[in-house]
């Protein structure tokens, strides 16, 4: 168990180094740091975002702005610290002003996600938005109709949820976030 996560490691690190020389899609031009993701090699959980922000970037850590306070303060109303699970998004460099990642760039970013993936082969995996759940699942549907229900596939269960930032500037989103999460409490402690 200790060698599984020892080599789990050195892959999420061997992807984070790719990561950051990556210059495969545009976005690479305008970043301060690339943002790879990260937690714990043998997390149960993951969750998985739209793209870093401007405090991401600076610093090159998923989930560090405001967005990411409210992420752990959602974990923690679940019992979990963010130590002990795994963060990233779907694309690791910030697209500028904040935008949407456009198609080509989450195509050139994908394979370091499915690596990602593979390499920490979560139990649980939760999707923060619309992007991040067309992305990983294919389902285009509103996220309104979608938040909060477990898909179950290859024996992963994938839980797409309103993007925290969504909440932080819809503030009838938050108490939904909330909801979705405490809900879900006994499959993301169970995992933990
Ligand atoms: S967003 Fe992804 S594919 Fe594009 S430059 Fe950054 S790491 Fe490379």
């Amino acid at each position: 168990m200790i060698e599984d996560a020892a080599i789990t490691s050195q892959i999420l690190d061997d992807i984070a180094a790719e990561v950051r020389m990556c210059t495969l899609c545009p976005l690479a031009k305008a970043r301060t740091k690339a943002v790879p993701g990260e937690g714990a090699a043998g997390a149960r959980i993951m969750f998985i975002g739209e793209g870093p922000g401007e405090q991401e970037d600076r610093q090159g850590r998923p989930f560090v702005g405001p967005a990411g306070q409210f992420l752990e303060q959602l974990l923690r109303r679940v019992g979990l610290e963010r130590e002990e699970v795994f963060i990233t998004n779907i694309v690791k460099c910030r697209p500028p002003g904040n935008r949407e990642p456009m198609p080509d760039e989450v195509a050139a970013c994908k394979p370091y996600l499915d690596g990602q993936i593979a390499a920490i082969w979560p139990s649980v995996i939760c999707l923060l938005g619309k992007p991040a759940t067309m992305t990983v699942l294919g389902i285009g549907e509103p996220m309104g109709k979608i938040h909060g229900q477990i898909v179950e596939r290859d024996g992963v269960k994938y839980v797409p949820l309103y993007h925290p930032a969504a909440a932080l500037h819809q503030a009838s989103l938050a108490p939904v976030l909330l909801a979705d999460i405490t809900r879900l409490k006994p499959l993301l402690t169970s995992q933990s």
